[in-house]
């Protein structure tokens, strides 16, 4: 079976942003210019980094995302390198206009999952949340993915906006073809932490009635589902991600953290920085 990334306590994830420009303007987007930069990475660049990181951890999925990581001209060589250096597993998280004819440049054999964003179970929900027109888009390109061999999940971030449509995406994801769900909760950073908690965050009671019992209704359906717990119980022990699992969420200012919810803050844990000779070094 093929992997994606793997949210479990021994796990090694590298999100690699490899850009952070993007064709949306969706109202959540996490990405902050101002913490993150506004570069597009050389291949040379990425390529380097790739290996920095393939060193870390030889088991690491690697994830490569934006901004919008089609919009990339050298994505298809960069996942090439990527499966060169032995990476785990390689994703492609994108928001579903897979710019660059990237399907007819990589083979199945060459990527093991295409992510696809989608917020709504409808086309209203989706378009409200993430601009005119994107479900059709976003729906047409899971189609084209699968018909052409590759393996694909979706990526369904519940905030207030859309809780109530979640228990509608089971038969939409059959229909599609799509392998995996992956349900998130909404993070208030970017602009979201701009826009407040009012409607956007989802309450203890909301979460815990619905997320876990749609779920196991679309696991029924044959579809590996992934929901974070969110809320623990009172004797449950906190245990933080970016310790227990090895989580490395790299932007193209060089900055590397391993927590998100540090990422709207200058704090982060590493540093990748250009030394003398023109090689990469991480710095703690
Ligand atoms: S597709 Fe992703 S990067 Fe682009 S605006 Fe939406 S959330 Fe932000």
């Amino acid at each position: 079976m093929k992997k994606t990334v793997s949210f479990s306590p021994d796990a090694s994830n590298v999100f690699f942003h490899i850009l952070t420009a993007c064709n949306l303007k969706c109202r959540h987007c996490y990405i902050n210019p101002k913490e993150h930069g506004t570069e597009s990475l050389a291949l040379s660049t990425i390529e380097s980094w790739l290996a920095i990181f393939a060193g870390q951890s030889k088991k690491a999925n690697i994830i490569f995302l934006g901004g919008e990581p089609t919009l990339h001209p050298d994505l298809p060589k960069a996942v090439k390198t990527a499966r060169n250096e032995g990476y785990s597993s390689i994703t492609i998280d994108t928001n579903g206009f897979l710019f660059n004819d990237i399907l007819s440049k990589l083979t199945p054999g060459d990527v093991d999952f295409f992510s696809f964003s989608l917020d709504g179970a409808t086309r209203h929900i989706n378009d409200m949340i993430r601009g005119g027109g994107v479900y059709d888009k976003c729906i047409e390109s899971v189609k084209k993915a699968v018909s052409e061999g590759y393996s694909t999940s979706l990526i369904y971030t519940v905030s207030g906006n859309n809780l109530h449509e979640l228990h509608l995406m089971g038969p939409l994801l059959e229909n599609l073809g799509i392998n995996r769900f992956f349900i998130q909760v909404i993070g208030l950073r970017g602009k979201s932490s701009k826009a407040g908690k009012k409607n956007l965050q989802v309450s203890k009671s909301e979460w815990t009635d619905i997320v876990p019992k749609a779920a196991e209704e679309i696991s029924k359906r044959g579809i590996t589902v992934t929901y974070p717990k969110v809320y623990l119980e009172k004797n449950e022990k906190f245990e933080c991600a970016a310790i227990v699992a090895k989580n490395y969420f790299i932007f193209p200012n060089g900055r590397v953290y391993r927590c998100p919810l540090c990422e709207d803050f200058p704090i982060h844990s590493m540093e990748i920085r250009d030394n003398r000779l023109h090689r990469h070094i991480l710095l703690p």
